[in-house]
């Protein structure tokens, strides 16, 4: 009779479940190459599982010579073989993989595994994989139930280099965990970054300069060229306030904590309404509608660049005689700063990209209105050290509300207004 393992219905529908299972991680993780190493993975899973007693005799030789016996072995050695292929396959991935059982206890992992997450063999096997990742961001991420992948993280087993880690379920309450190398990807991203700060500081002097010449010429002495100093003066500003917003995002960008300080909404909202009124000279009727009185916790100097370029473009983008109304309300447990205008409107597709830098609707509209294109990708990085959100609803033609929403962790009141920098006694 042949081996209950080659019969059983479980096998054929444990394939199908695990490959499916692969094939959905690796769509997941958003990669072919980690599509392959699922899928690869989840077959060696189930080869293991079927070679689990591979240690005992399989199948007792016949007496006499059977053609079903000599079938069912041609047919284990060629599973065997594959086994090992891909076995070796695996143990050569880039990626690191650990094989988990249901209470994530390791049960296989591969050479990257050991060199990323610092795990040995046969040391770890059957350890708790959280106490053998010792203490990491990992075991971290891990013990908080790593619903989501978790990026950027120090390699337990290699202090300079950085890991992107994906726990993938599969089989009966089994687990995969991925964890792939970018240090490179964080060392370009770095260099990105001391680019354009450099840059920016480098063109900061050299412009501050040409500005302040361009100041001291009186059109008066050469008035045929007095059209020429004028454009001179107002391209110098923009290119001045796109470096600025440049050293901003940089500054923002390799910041990962804020100073928190109490921000008194009532005389910030005041002034946001006045930047509006400046801005518009009469040209649009600004609201303030204010309908709680919490105040924030966080920068006082950040919360009011993002509000106030959320402020401007209102007024930027919305023709005159419109409406511009800033608002500030409770909002899901938490409370939500808002501008609303009727002006140009965006169209959906362009929604999503908004915030990426120098992404513009129209770019002559933006140049002619005296945008540098940075405005949002800033308020994003601004609410995102806040943990807040950006959400933006537009209709073409009939305006468009950006908002600002806030947990209740960033709120305060009364009662908590002593325990923060900058409360008043
Ligand atoms: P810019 O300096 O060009 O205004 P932003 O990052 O502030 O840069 O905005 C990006 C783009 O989003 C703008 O170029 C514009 O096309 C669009 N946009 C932003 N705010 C509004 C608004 N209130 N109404 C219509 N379009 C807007």
């Amino acid at each position: 009779m042949p081996p209950r393992f080659l019969t059983s219905w479980r096998m054929p529908v444990t394939c199908a479940a695990l490959l499916i299972a692969g094939g959905a991680a690796g769509a997941l993780a958003g990669s072919t190459l980690a599509g392959v190493t699922v899928v690869s993975l989840v077959e060696i899973v189930v080869l293991l599982s079927l070679f689990r007693h591979k240690s005992g005799p399989m199948l007792q030789t016949p007496a006499t010579p059977h053609p079903e016996y000599d079938r069912l072995m041609t047919r284990t050695r060629r599973i065997a073989s594959r086994l090992r292929d891909l076995r070796s396959a695996a143990g050569s991935l880039p990626d690191g993989v650990v094989l988990l059982d249901h209470s994530q206890h390791i049960r296989w992992f591969n050479h990257a595994a050991e060199e990323l997450l610092g795990l040995k063999g046969p040391r770890d096997r059957g350890r708790f994989l959280s106490e053998a990742l010792k203490n990491s961001e990992l075991a971290g991420w891990l013990e908080e139930g790593a619903r989501e992948p978790l990026t950027d993280a120090a390699a337990p087993g290699h202090p300079n280099r950085h890991i992107t880690a994906t726990l993938l379920p599969f089989g009966s309450r089994q687990r995969l965990l991925l964890a792939r190398d970018t240090s490179h990807l964080t060392r370009l991203e770095q260099i990105r970054r001391d680019f354009v700060a450099n840059v920016s500081h480098e063109l900061r002097t050299p412009l501050t300069v040409i500005h302040g010449y361009l100041e001291l010429l009186d059109p008066e002495d050469v008035p045929e060229l007095a059209p020429v100093l004028d454009e001179m003066r107002a391209q110098s500003k923009r290119m001045g306030q796109i470096v600025e917003d440049l050293l901003t995002l940089s500054r923002l960008e390799t910041q990962d904590h804020l100073v928190e300080e109490h921000v008194p909404m009532a005389p910030l909202l005041a002034s946001l309404r006045k930047e509006a009124e400046a801005l518009s000279q009469g040209r649009h009727t600004v609201s303030l509608d204010v309908a709680t009185s919490a105040d924030l916790l966080g920068s006082i100097k950040d919360l009011h660049s993002a509000f106030g370029n959320l402020v401007s473009n209102a007024v930027r983008y919305t023709p005159t005689g419109g409406k511009i109304a800033i608002r500030w309300a409770p909002f899901d447990g938490g409370a939500r700063f808002s501008v609303q205008d009727s002006g140009f409107g965006i169209p959906a597709a362009h929604i999503a990209r908004l915030t990426e830098r120098f992404y513009r609707v129209s770019s002559s509209r933006s140049r002619d209105s005296g945008g540098t294109g940075l405005g949002l990708s800033i308020v994003k990085h601004v609410l995102n050290l806040h943990q807040a959100r950006l959400a933006i609803e537009s209709e073409p033609g009939k305006g468009s509300t950006f908002a600002c929403v806030f947990g209740s962790d960033r709120l305060l009141d009364g009662s908590r207004l002593h325990d923060v920098a900058g409360a008043p006694a």
